[in-house]
């Protein structure tokens, strides 16, 4: 059983990462020296009487800069900040004839959010896709809602009969009573349409006659090892849902963009994100076939904000034959390979994450004394490292399990050997069941972890049947992180999670269940805190902080302007404010109308 399920979930994560459902990595840079990596724009120097381009004033301005918390006035020119300071100062230094004075009417401004780790290209498809998270964060409550939800987006769309709908974000564990969706629910409703609904692992679906029929599942079609193919009961026909294995007919047959739509869906994707007040993404796991697409996009002029993208190992060589290594690590056209990514281990929720005690309740193949299990073998792993560290780019590694960690520890002992403590630009991505014990590793080995708090309210209850009350207490612990020194980053790993940064932070903030319960609340951080890992240490981590992550004279004009402070209101509200407008280098991206 195990051994199949090593090469089950292996192939799987293998096929996933192929097609750009990628598990997660990054690529992360640290402050300091930005070797192999950097080419921050540096600021141009800006003369101390310049005229602003534009002046923002009559509302409360976050710098994310301990120097100069807050301040009253901050003055924009050719897309930089040119200076910051009180309202009299910078309008009689920079305001002049042709500036346009902005009153923010008492809303919030702060620097453009910095996305820690998530699936950028995803955002291309689900641009077109219904949205279907359990609330708050999405319409899904029950089967009824679903339905309603995918009746509403087919109408909206005109969508004609024969079309593929597809609707991504369902979560099984969210549903009431038990009641699951199933093949009969969608029939019922899109008789004349195949249906997907992609399940928010990014590991499954649940489809109607028709999508079954298309992907070629049937009463026939055997389990294979590693997967699940539910059946209705008393027979062996599919009941809708396909899971893991059983799932890489759908995964291989992932319809492809057109040229056109290649543009069209990058801007509409690129929205999303600026929706969420995100002016930096990133695209986490990059395959050759989604790189080129992305420069395709890129050159046809589609780019809004700043994208990250990080060519996963496994293509890794493919990809620097059609992007040689002097074209990393800076921006064209807002396009920028910033880094390798690596997967360790799996998911703590999927049971496929590895550990160093086994889980509570077994692998997901019923396994005993179930551990998890790495993705490639150590010396596999070791060899991967080894290679990027010889590139002198930023790594960006997935681990969520403690074993998953050690096992990045040892390939950093044989990969960097002889020197431990340089600083090569390391981020691992989730980190998640971090051990107290191994912060200090993280110290002395400069690797940045960029935590999940979000698993805090979607999977607190999954990681404690899984791994015990303490173990799941204990996730993605900012405050030691913090507290020990370091600059952790946050992230949504979206669209594993909805792309709620406000969301994000509450949870970091707060760390509560969505049963209600209080979850590790000593690792609570501020929301200062929580900030700074969305904006300054998102910016050290792709190492930009030269130019991004805080309102400072010569810094990059990414901006977001939110209906109210997170530093003032009462933290459990934090989720509740509201992006009215993201602006990148001094253009508005995004406007809410209907708040301001
Ligand atoms: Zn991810």
């Amino acid at each position: 059983m195990q051994a199949t399920m090593t090469y089950s979930s292996r192939a799987l994560a293998t096929a996933i990462a192929g097609l750009g459902l990628a598990l997660s990595s990054g690529c992360a840079t640290s402050p300091g020296d930005r070797a192999g990596n950097q080419v921050d724009k540096i600021a141009a120097p800006i003369s101390t009487g310049a005229t602003a381009d534009a002046i923002y004033v009559g509302g409360e301005i976050v710098t994310i800069n301990d120097a100069q918390p807050i301040v009253e006035a901050l003055a924009i020119k050719d897309g930089r900040i040119l200076a910051v300071g009180t309202r009299a100062d910078v309008e009689k230094a920079h305001l002049g004839a042709s500036s346009k004075l902005v009153d923010l009417g008492g809303a919030t401004l702060l620097p453009g959010f910095i996305d820690g780790h998530s699936h950028y290209f995803n955002s291309l498809l689900v641009a077109n896709q219904c949205k279907l998270y359990a609330p708050p964060s999405g319409p899904a409550k029950d089967v009824d809602s679903i339905i309603a939800a995918l009746k509403k987006f087919a109408e909206d769309r005109k969508t004609p009969k024969g079309d593929l709908i597809v609707g991504y974000g369902y979560d099984d564990t969210a549903m009431p009573n038990g009641r699951l969706l199933n093949r009969d629910d969608l029939d019922k409703a899109f008789p004349d349409n195949p249906v997907r609904i992609d399940h928010v692992s990014m590991h499954g679906a649940v489809m109607n006659s028709l999508a079954l029929k298309k992907y070629g599942y049937s009463a026939a079609t055997e389990t294979p090892p590693g997967g699940v193919i539910v059946r209705k009961p008393g027979t062996n026909e599919p009941y809708g849902l396909v899971m893991e294995t059983a799932y890489l007919p759908v995964l291989n047959q992932s319809e492809s963009m057109t040229r056109a739509q290649e543009i069209e869906w990058t801007k509409a994707g690129q929205m999303l994100y600026a929706e969420a007040g995100v002016t930096t993404a990133n695209e986490g796991a990059t395959h050759l076939s989604q790189l080129e697409a992305m420069k395709r996009a890129t050159d046809a002029g589609a780019n809004v904000i700043d994208v990250v993208a990080l060519p996963f190992i496994t293509d890794l060589d493919k990809s620097l034959e059609v992007f040689p290594l002097s074209t990393w690590g800076k921006y064209d056209k807002r396009l920028k390979i910033g880094g390798v990514k690596i997967t360790i281990d799996g998911s703590p929720q999927g049971r496929t994450a590895f550990f160093t005690r086994p889980y509570l309740t077994g692998g997901p193949g019923g396994e005993k004394d179930w551990r998890g299990e790495l993705s490639f073998p150590q010396d596999t792993v070791n060899q991967m490292v080894a290679k990027v560290y010889g590139m002198g780019v930023p790594l960006f590694l997935h681990a969520n399990g403690d074993a998953g960690i050690d096992a990045f520890f040892k390939a950093h002992e044989f990969a960097a050997a002889g020197d431990l403590t340089k600083d090569r630009h390391v981020t691992m991505i989730h980190a998640q069941f971090t051990r107290k014990d191994q912060i200090p590793t993280y110290l002395k080995y400069k690797i940045r972890p960029s935590y999940y708090t979000l698993h805090s309210y979607y999977f607190a209850e999954a990681h404690i049947k899984n791994r015990g009350k303490d173990q799941a207490a204990y996730l993605s612990p900012m405050r030691d992180s913090i507290d020990a020194g370091l600059h952790p980053t946050n992230h949504t790993d979206f669209v594993v999670a909805p792309l709620d940064q406000m969301f994000m932070l509450w949870s970091a903030v707060n760390r509560i269940s969505r049963g209600g319960e209080e979850v590790g609340i000593d690792q609570r951080i501020t929301p200062l805190e929580g900030l700074k890992s969305m904006t300054l240490w998102g910016a050290e981590q792709y190492g930009e902080e030269a130019s991004k992550g805080s309102l400072e004279a010569g810094k990059l004009a990414d901006l977001v302007v939110l209906d109210r402070n997170p530093l003032k209101v009462n933290a459990k509200d934090i989720k509740d404010i509201r992006v009215v407008e993201t602006i990148k280098e001094g253009k508005t991206i995004y406007r809410n109308g209907d708040t301001r």
